[in-house]
């Protein structure tokens, strides 16, 4: 069901697809406070990833579900203009992809935080230090020297 005027959505969609949204400010602070140094938004790396961590060749993305097509509610898509929404999100799916395959080919490691897994913190910090403490052992997930 989509509940929202096209009016709305269109102002909500605005909104999400800026930078400095809400979600990504939520990251930002989280990853601070975890202790990790990063800059925002490089614009010489492909994507312009919203957070990156040069001493550990890693980058993050914040995704808005809606706009990067994630399979939960939130990113559902409206009832109307079916095809629109498919063809705009699938290039945006496509795009993404694209972008990953580029910064792992230029030795970076990629995460993608969906905006709805903001809302379980303890879980999204685990899924944070996860990663990037990976990157600090050398990039070799799941190994540990015995
Ligand atoms: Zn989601």
């Amino acid at each position: 069901m989509d509940t929202l005027s096209t009016e709305q959505r269109s102002r909500l969609m605005s909104r999400i697809r800026g930078r400095d949204t809400g979600p990504e400010l939520l990251i930002r602070s989280m990853v601070h406070k975890l202790g990790y140094r990063f800059r925002v938004h490089r614009r010489d790396l492909p994507g312009t990833p919203d957070l990156v961590f040069p001493a550990r060749r890693s980058v993050l993305f914040v995704h808005g579900c809606f706009w990067h097509g994630h399979s939960c509610r939130c990113g559902r898509r409206p009832s109307s203009n079916v095809a629109f929404w498919d063809e705009k999100i699938r290039k945006n799916k496509e795009r993404d992809a694209r972008v990953r395959m580029q910064l792992r080919r230029a030795g970076w490691r990629v995460l993608a935080v969906w905006q709805c897994e903001i809302k379980d913190g303890s879980t999204l910090e685990k899924k944070l230090t996860g990663f990037l403490e990976r990157q600090a052992a050398g990039g070799r997930p799941g190994r540990r020297c015995s």
